[in-house]
Order: C-alpha cells, then structure tokens, then sequence
C-alpha cells in the first residue's frame, strides 16, 4: 500500500495534484488487512480522505472476486469511467472490472425490435425518441441508457423497451445470447471488481439462497460505499410490496400481448376487466393519504374478505388462464410468474402476520402501495450477508456519533467488526463557520415560520445568496420558498423544478444562487468553490416519529427495555445533520457558514450528541461573526 500512497509512491508520480493523506494510507492498509484475515470493518473517513482510491487499490491487490456497492449510480459511473482508467495506468495487466446497474437501465433488444413491428408507440415524442434508440441499440456494446446523454430523463419510450424483468422470457428469448442482460452476466462473471450500487445489490440478495445462485456471480468480499444508507435499503429489499399499480400494469400488459399474439379471447378479456374492477375496490378501501401503520388486519378481513379472496381468485384464474394458451409465446412466462408473485406478496400482507415486520400503506402520486418492512434489518443482515461473506467493509463520511460507532453496528448487525476513524483532511475550524441564531423561538411553535424566514434572508444577505437552504419537510421547504423567492434579491431554485442533477448543475452556474430543498439534497451532492458557501437548515432532522416505520422500530427498542429517543432518534439525527452539513466544505480551499435554525442543539442536553459528532467548526452565536465571515 505505502507503494501507492506514500509521499512520493506511485499515485503521487502518476497524478500531478495528488497530495499524500496520512488518513487515505491508514483506510487502505486497514482494508488490505480486512481482506486478507477475512474479517468486517467499519471505517469513517472524513471528507477529503479520497477513499474510492483506499478502497479500489487494495481490492484490486487482493485478487479475489469483490463487489464494490455504491449509493448511487453517479459514484457507480465516477468509479468505473474515472477511477478505473485511472488505475489501469498504473498496472500492467488488465484490470478485469465491469460495473452492473438495475434490468431497468438496459434496452431490451426483443422490446426495441417488436416496437418497430407493432402500434406501441404514441406521438411524435415517442416516435423520435424510439428512432434515438434503434440506431444506438445497433452500435451499443453495453445498452446501458447512460450512453444515451440526448435521451430525456423523462421520456416515456424508455419504460416502454428497457429490459426490466416483468416482461422478460430469458432464456426462451430469441435475442437471449445477444441480450445486454446476458452480456452483463458475462462481464460479471469474468471480472474480479463488480461495482453495483446498494440497490442491485440489496435486491440480488434478497433472492439469492443456497439453490438459487441471485444475479451477481460468487464473490469473497463486499465493500460497501456511502454505507449509512444501507439499512434503508435492505429494509425494502427484505419487505414486501404490492400496489395497485402493478395490478394495473399487469392487466394493461396482459391485453396489449394477447392482442398483438393473437390469443386474446372473450373470457380472458372478461377476467382481466373482472380482476381490474376487484383490485380497485379493494385497494380504495385503504387509507388514501400518506404512510399510514396498518393494524386493524382482523378487522379489515371481518369486514372484506370476500372481496379479498376474490382478488386472489381472479389472479389465480388469470395464471391459470394464461398457462393454457395454445402454442403461448414464450412472452406469456413473465406475465404468469408476476400473476403468482403478486399473489404471494398480497396474501402474505394479508394473512402471514408476521410480527417481526411492521405492516404499512403509502399513497404515492397514482399508487397504493401495501408494505411490510423487517422492524430488525439487523438480524436479517447478519443471517443473509455478514455469516456467509467474512468480509464485509463499510465506509461513508457519516458512520460515527459522538465519535462511536456503536449505534451503526447495533443497526446493522456487525458484532467483532474492526473499526477505524480517519478524520477529514480540511481545518474545519478555520474553514468553517457553525452558526445558531440564539433568539429564534422553538422551531415547533406556531409563529416560528415568520422569525425563521427573517434570519434566513438576513443570512443570505451576508452570504449573497451562493446558499442551500435545506428543509425537513416539502411543505416547510414550499411554505418558505412561496415567502421568501420574491423577496430574495438572487435567483432562486426549488426542488422538484428540474431533475436533481439538471438544478445542480444551473445552481453551479448560476451567481449568487439560493437553493430551497429537502433531503435528497442532503447527500451525493458535491459543490466545490464559492457557489457554495453557506448551508442552512431550518431544524434538527428528526425523522418523523408517527412514520410507521421508525414508530415500529421505537416501539421494539421500548420493549426491549432501551430508550428509543436516545439509542435511536438521536443518533439517526446527528448522522442525518453531520449529512447535511457536510455539503458545504468539499475541498481545502472551501470555506462557508452553517446554519443551523434550531437552537435546541444548545438549549437542550441532548444537542452535546450532535455536537460530538460533527466535525470541529469554529462554533458561534452572533450574527455579527457570520458578517465579518463573509467580509474576510
Ligand atoms: S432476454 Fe429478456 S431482456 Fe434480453 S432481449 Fe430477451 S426479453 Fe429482452
């Protein structure tokens, strides 16, 4: 390792402006040493470590097969179009590294070739995104959608040819030797570094056992990056989900097939409008707004069963009916293996009672959504992930609080892991500025909203805009902006507008920009410089205590005889504000003031815990200092 990273070691010889990190050596040495004696380990590395380097190159030198697991897909792209290429300079044989990314992102050659036979496409839009497609679909290697930058984020024909596994007859396909999903599979197997992103990698595990072999191939270790996020993720992957969309989607895709394959029939197109009329009166029967904890099961089957069992009858008669095409095209196998997993899904929501899930409902936009989430990641984790793979490495910027990482072992199940704390590379004292206005009201009481929007245009105004002003929740983050954007003296963006990366990309070229947002802000998100130099948020992020499930897992930590608000809630709040915060100084030239509008984190005993766990910015609570700041 000291080879690479040493003062004057190869990456400092290869790359003009690398610059030694004592921390960056330590992370990959620690990581060469968890691979080799096959244990986990956690480690925090502060913001500067350049952890991607301490983590690919002792991969890379260990010569087994590891999966690399990223956040996002951006981290995915940065490690395998910049990173990798870069390290290939410096050995000489090659790297043998492919990245994998969800069905979704991949054409489906079979969708694109019937699209240019049969009426799926509407409008002129679609027509001409379509043609786009077809002409790369002959010329793409990988057929990942990411190559398609004149390609709308939005456009519809996409979801109409990618190769998501709904409609997708595998191995009875005619293209299946050519699929981009084939190939994917082949790079996979070939390549000793992976890099997937928690999504792909939460949901092959989730189906992989001892009989099946899940989607990626046999690997020794795993490294997982921006690792705070993985008890969200595996939570969905190990809960279940049925909605009234997928019913409608699978009935929309049922007709549409049975009419271009010519198997359409008087009684099939009666179950379909039968099983459409069911599942929309039983879904409406569900609380229509929000997420909402469902408990009254005994109940709601005293009062509808015999409209549940004639959903699952028509399902099942829809499999049934589907099985007994004559001469079925091999396209019908997708359709029935849904039929049956909606099935599965739904009875067990319905029936299994399963106390260590929490049972919910969300309505999203069109969506009814019936979810049953593990309350205890951490046990399903340890089962499935950390006693069958001896390695398992989990790095992020936010892992510790108040310098412990306690609350993320306990969360996720690690027991004997190593652990190290690599402290950021920037003088956060000097470089930053943490202010908390000390007359502000309690940011619950009634008329906070005026007070808060007078300090965050008299906080803006010593800054001159080049802010983000990131809120708790969307309506307080519209309340503010509807107040606020007409009175602010710079342009002002808002969440939601534009996708993510298009007002990312505006607020960077934007002077004096503010930016109103919520939390999908709050990570992933890197601007370097002056843009950037002030970043308020309006309180403590709490997650909401009513949401079901953070009620639920309060509730276990309760009956375990723990304190929920202490072992839980705060811990999750700091990693969430230490989150928050560390948007705003992302290199060593960087410099800026935090805001913070809430000023229990001094009033009450619990704000030392957030304290603890941020970095050491030079602390203050008069205006006045956050005025000199800026004059510097
Ligand atoms: S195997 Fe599946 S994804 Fe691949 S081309 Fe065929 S239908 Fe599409």
């Amino acid at each position: 390792m000291r080879h690479f990273f040493a003062r004057k070691g190869l990456l400092s010889q290869a790359h003009p402006n690398y610059e030694y990190r004592p921390g960056q050596l330590d992370m990959a040495l620690a990581i060469e040493s968890a691979l080799a004696d096959r244990r986990h380990l956690i480690v925090e590395a502060g913001t500067g470590t350049g952890k991607t380097l301490a983590y690919l190159i002792p991969a890379i030198l260990s010569g087994e097969r590891v999966i690399i697991s990223t956040g996002t897909k951006n981290l995915q792209e940065q490690l395998f179009f910049k990173d990798i290429p870069f390290l290939q300079t410096l050995f000489v044989d090659p790297l043998k590294v492919c990245y994998m990314k969800g069905r979704n992102n991949y054409a489906c050659r079979q969708k694109v070739y019937d699209a240019q036979r049969e009426p799926i496409l509407h409008g002129m839009e679609e027509l001409s995104d379509f043609r786009i497609i077809r002409d790369w679909e002959q010329q793409t290697e990988s057929g990942d959608r990411a190559e398609l930058a004149d390609l709308d984020e939005s456009a519809s024909v996409w979801h109409k040819i990618d190769a998501r596994s709904d409609l997708c007859s595998g191995q009875k396909c005619k293209q299946f030797d050519r699929c981009f999903i084939t190939a994917m599979h082949r790079r996979a197997l070939e390549s000793n570094i992976i890099i997937v992103n928690h999504h792909l990698f939460f949901a092959d595990l989730a189906v992989r056992d001892d009989a099946y072999q899940g989607i990626l191939p046999k690997y020794s270790a795993v490294i997982f990056d921006e690792a705070h996020e993985i008890e969200d993720v595996a939570g969905q992957y190990f809960g279940m989900s049925v909605s009234n969309l997928q019913f409608q989607e699978l009935i929309r895709d049922t007709s549409a097939l049975s009419r271009r394959k010519f198997f359409s029939t008087p009684d099939l197109d009666r179950t379909l409008i039968v099983l459409g009329d069911r599942a929309e009166s039983f879904f409406s029967l569900f609380p229509q707004e929000g997420r909402q904890a469902y408990r009254g099961r005994r109940e709601f089957l005293g009062n509808n069963e015999p409209l549940y069992r004639e959903l699952i009858f028509s399902l099942v008669l829809l499999s049934n009916e589907l099985q007994e095409v004559d001469d079925a095209p091999e396209d019908l196998v997708p359709l029935v293996r849904r039929a049956r997993l909606m099935q599965e899904a739904l009875e067990f929501w319905m029936e299994s009672g399963e106390r260590r899930y929490v049972y919910w409902t969300e309505r999203r936009g069109r969506g009814l959504y019936l979810q049953a989430t593990p309350i205890d990641v951490s046990s399903v984790l340890a089962e499935r992930l950390l006693e069958k793979v001896d390695c398992v490495v989990l790095t992020s910027a936010t892992l510790t609080v108040a310098g412990s990482f306690a609350y993320t072992e306990s969360r996720l199940g690690l027991k004997n892991a190593r652990t190290l704390l690599v402290e950021s590379q920037f003088d956060f004292s000097k470089q930053a500025l943490f202010y908390v206005p000390p007359h502000l009201p309690d940011p619950r009481d009634r008329d906070a909203a005026h007070h808060i929007a007078q300090e965050i245009e008299r906080v803006l105004e010593a800054s001159r805009g080049r802010a983000f002003v990131l809120f708790t929740s969307l309506a307080q983050m519209r309340a503010m902006h509807q107040t606020l954007a007409s009175r602010l003296p710079f342009p002002v963006l808002l969440q939601g507008t534009a996708p993510k990366t298009a007002l990312i990309d505006r607020f960077r070229a934007t002077p004096n920009a503010v930016l109103f947002a919520t939390s999908s802000f709050w990570q992933g998100v890197d601007v370097q410089g002056e843009a950037l130099s002030c970043v308020i948020i309006d309180k403590l992020p709490f997650a909401v205590p009513t949401d079901p499930v953070i009620e639920a897992r309060a509730e276990a930590i309760r009956e375990e005889g723990g304190n929920p608000f202490y072992e839980y809630q705060i811990p999750q709040a700091a990693l969430a504000l230490k989150q928050g915060f560390g948007r705003l100084i992302r290199s060593q030239t960087d410099r800026g003031v935090l805001v913070l509008l809430d000023n229990r984190i001094t009033r009450l005993r619990y704000g030392k815990v957030f304290f603890d766990s941020l970095p050491a910015y030079r602390f203050t609570n008069r205006f006045r200092e956050v005025e000199d700041f800026f004059n510097v």
